[in-house]
């Protein structure tokens, strides 16, 4: 089958690989109709997450039912499914705490309790890197689903793989950025970031109640769509002092809840490629530290734009003496999407509007250079095996 390889940083190429087949009872065999590359992948591509071998990536996919395994009977050869990205169980310590990002089962190599730069990582993750896992990804024909009796989702016949695809991953992200803040209702959000994840999340924002939604970014053109697909106000990060004009606009106090949608490779000058160097460190925390900033007393900042590794001259202070409340991590896919699938099957969200590139699986590389340069208004690429 074809499929996107990733070689090394910038080297991505749509080779001739093996088909995946079953090689558990609950694994699926899933023939991909749709695939989008993230900005999750960019880490990968980019380098700020090593990967040694060749690995097909790919995490954010749907597709029909190839072949089952023989344990599997909630899946029938032939269904259509979407497939959160985070592979669990279903039934380890963690996923019985309804948390199915930090399975223990998933990723027998490398898991472990620490959390360190490279062992002891959580969950495995489709087609992200074998600290993850080493599972190949969903941008490629087919698919190998592991615990498909606990992950895929059935969708709805009605609906076209562009409206369910962001299942996957990006809605169910901004969902949680905005689920970890506990709204009440009518709070002032800041989403930073105006990629695909920085816009599901002033999506959900709206839908859980915020009273105002403001995103920050750096590429007009990326404002200009979270305003046309989640009716937000604009700030350009670039234009003045973000900061300073967020609290303005909450009549000094700053916002209530503000949302890291960038991580750590946010733009950043030469002289913290120099710090990174010396420090040890990959990418930056500006945006954190903006959101720290930025945030009122005694309000929430999540974070979901991705970290990999110790950053120094963290403003703890701040965080103390603002009593700010700080929640992120990789999105627990499962606890949300069945609720996610009902509001798209009822019309009251529309997640297709950020597709900016509807191409064939064998653009993969040129679209892997155009998304991650932010050109030709790139804002997400839904790859069509
Ligand atoms: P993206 O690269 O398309 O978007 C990032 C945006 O940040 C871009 O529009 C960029 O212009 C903007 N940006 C850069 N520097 C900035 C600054 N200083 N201030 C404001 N904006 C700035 O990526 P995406 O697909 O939207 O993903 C965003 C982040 O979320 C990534 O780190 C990705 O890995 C992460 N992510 C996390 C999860 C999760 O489970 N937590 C899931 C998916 C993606
Ligand atoms: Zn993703
Ligand atoms: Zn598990």
């Amino acid at each position: 089958m074809k499929a996107a390889v990733f070689h090394k940083p910038k080297d991505i190429r749509v080779d001739t690989v093996e088909d995946p087949k079953i090689e558990d009872p609950r694994d699926v065999v899933l023939k991909v109709t749709s695939t989008a590359i993230c900005g999750s992948d960019l880490h990968i591509y980019n380098g700020l997450f090593p990967q040694p071998k060749p690995l097909v990536l790919g995490h954010e996919f749907m597709g029909i039912v190839e072949e089952v395994g023989s344990g599997i009977t909630n899946l029938k050869v032939g269904d259509r499914v979407v497939v959160p990205f985070p592979i669990s169980c279903g039934t380890c310590h963690f996923c019985n705490m309804s948390l199915p990002t930090h399975c223990e089962n998933s990723n027998p190599e490398h898991y472990g309790p620490e959390g360190g730069l490279l062992k002891g990582k959580g969950g495995g993750l489709f087609g992200y890197t074998d600290l993850y896992g080493g599972y190949s990804g969903g941008q490629a024909e087919y698919v190998r689903v592991p615990y498909a009796d606990y992950g895929p989702r059935k969708v709805p016949d009605n609906l076209t793989d562009e409206q369910v695809l962001f299942l996957t991953d990006i809605f169910p992200t901004g969902w949680s950025g905005i689920d970890w803040a506990g709204l009440k209702g009518g709070e002032t959000v800041v989403i930073w970031g105006a990629g695909p994840v920085g816009i599901m999340a002033a999506k959900s924002a709206w839908l859980k109640g915020a009273g105002r939604v403001i995103i920050v970014d750096i590429q007009d053109y990326r404002l200009a769509k979270a305003k046309q697909a989640a009716n937000v106000e604009t700030i350009n990060y670039n234009d003045g002092d973000a900061v300073e004009k967020i609290r303005q606009m909450t009549g000094g106090y700053g916002a209530d809840v503000c949302v890291d949608a960038v991580g750590m490779e946010a733009d950043h000058g030469v002289w913290t490629k120099a710090l990174n160097v010396i420090q040890g460190e990959v990418g930056t925390m500006r945006v954190l530290e903006r959101c720290l900033d930025a945030v009122r007393r005694g309000g929430v900042v999540t974070v979901l734009g991705v970290y990999g590794s110790p950053y120094d001259n963290f403003p703890l202070h701040q965080w103390f003496d603002k009593g700010i409340q700080i929640k992120g991590g990789q999105a627990p896919v499962h606890n949300y999407i069945d609720h996610l699938i009902e509001l798209v099957a009822t019309g009251k969200v529309v997640l297709e509007d950020i597709i900016t590139h509807k191409v064939p699986l064998s653009d993969a590389a040129k679209m892997y250079d155009i998304f991650n340069k932010k050109e030709d208004n790139c804002v997400k690429v839904v790859l069509k095996p």
